[in-house]
């Protein structure tokens, strides 16, 4: 029997993202929100899909993560992923397009009656969200050891008082088993990683591009600072013996959108992002100069050194506004995660692949970070994102045009088809990566 036609497989992917959307949303929007009972609901739906449509048994690793494994014929295998957790009130697509297209890579080996050259696994990465307890991409970190289970996870909460320990322990999922979780990925011999996503951005739909190539996801250096002064009433203290909080934070917050501007190339390797999001002044009101302000800076981009650049440059800003403004400065660390550039061989793949399926392949670079980011220092990693419409994600307001989620699926079962009959990868050139 043939492999099911490319158009019909996206279909079928379109239908069962809207069956799932009407199983696990209310008018607020999606609720598969990891740990919890839609979660548990979203994966048993997941689950019967994959028994009726593969034939094959799902299992989990000791981290919750939930696979889907079709047997190839030869040594090693090509992992597909992404997640079926949404952040609470989340949109139809964020996540779920990826394992269904994966589910589908699955039904198609099925229905064409063909044994796949290496084993494929579909997984549904365990709590990429953080929507509950604040950590984000738990499930794939934990897979690629490069969770502190005991560290980062034993001491959160959720805004109803539950400890993530107890609401993994709903799940039969210890802290113990989250440090196992690297010997099982390890055990598949994987040999690639790809997945599927939308873009939750804006720059596809601008460009008027349906799907595009992901370059990699950004770094990130993000900080709080504050700014020390003096407190003081608003009509009694003269201009020049004033120490404003705010108005240093506020100088720094405009030199960091000047450094962000000139960082930013012309590419879309080149483009980088600068965010001051949270403002606190003290003592916060009409009549008095403030006296400490709060203020957080996330600076992003693809390239290590020109995030370090970046960083050190909004430091010698911050210094400097402080010393206009005869205030002090202090930073502290919020996080700190290095750019993850995904595997070139596979990026040229993605880009035939889609520029097959649209006549071009626009490649950009993820500021939001994807399970992806933490498959890419193990195993070779390419990322396809489709197009949203509006631009934005996190809401239920999130959408796909449904021509170009049919595109975005197409190129990425040829991005896999290419990517198998590929294996093993010939060595990267410079053999940098890994
Ligand atoms: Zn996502």
């Amino acid at each position: 029997m043939p492999l099911p036609e490319e158009r019909a497989s996206a279909r079928r992917v379109i239908e069962d993202l809207k069956e799932l959307a009407k199983l696990t949303s209310n008018e607020r929007g999606a609720q598969r929100v990891a740990w919890g009972p839609v979660w548990r609901e979203a994966r048993d739906w997941f689950t019967a899909k994959v028994d009726r449509g593969v034939g094959v048994k799902t299992t989990r690793d000791s981290a919750g993560n939930l696979w889907a494994s079709l047997p190839g014929s030869g040594k090693g295998s090509i992992v597909i992923g992404s997640h079926i957790d949404s952040v609470p009130g989340g949109g139809w697509l964020d996540g779920v397009l990826g394992v269904v297209a994966g589910l589908e890579v699955l039904r198609r080996f099925k229905e064409g009656g063909t044994t796949p050259p290496v084993t494929i696994h579909v997984v549904d990465w365990a709590d990429e969200e953080g929507a509950r307890f604040g950590r984000s991409l738990t499930g794939s970190a934990a897979s690629a050891g490069a969770l502190d289970a005991h560290g980062e996870l034993a001491h959160l909460v959720d805004r109803q008082g539950v400890k993530l320990p107890d609401a993994l322990a709903e799940n039969d999922v210890t802290l113990d088993g989250m440090m196992q979780a690297r010997a099982y990925f390890d055990s598949l011999d994987p040999l690639a990683y790809l997945e599927l996503h939308i873009e939750q951005g804006p720059v596809l739909e601008e460009q008027r591009d349906p799907v595009g190539v992901v370059l990699g996801t950004m770094g990130v250096e993000r900080y709080n600072l504050k700014f020390v002064g003096q407190a003081a009433h608003s009509g009694a203290a003269p201009l020049h013996l004033r120490k404003d909080a705010f108005l240093a934070a506020a100088q720094f917050a405009l030199d960091c959108r000047a450094i962000s501007v000139r960082h930013s190339g012309k590419t879309p390797r080149t483009r980088v992002v600068a965010t001051c999001g949270v403002v606190k002044v003290e003592p916060n009101f009409v009549t008095a100069v403030p006296g400490t302000t709060e203020i957080s800076i996330d600076l992003r981009a693809l390239d290590g050194k020109v995030l370090q650049s970046m960083l050190r440059e909004a430091k010698k800003a911050a210094a400097a506004a402080a010393k206009k403004h005869l205030v002090k400065v202090e930073w502290s660390p919020l996080l700190h995660i290095t750019p993850r550039p995904f595997d070139e061989r596979l990026m040229a793949f993605a880009r035939t692949a889609v520029k097959e399926v649209t006549g071009k392949a626009p490649e950009l670079p993820s500021g939001p970070l994807h399970d992806a980011a933490e498959m890419a220092p193990l195993v070779p990693t390419a990322m396809i994102f489709a197009q949203s419409s509006p631009g934005i994600s996190h809401t239920r307001f999130e959408d796909t045009p449904e021509p170009a989620l049919d595109k975005s699926i197409r190129a990425f079962l040829k991005l896999v088809d290419a990517t198998l009959a590929a294996l093993p990868l010939a060595p990267a050139k410079r053999g940098k990566r890994r």
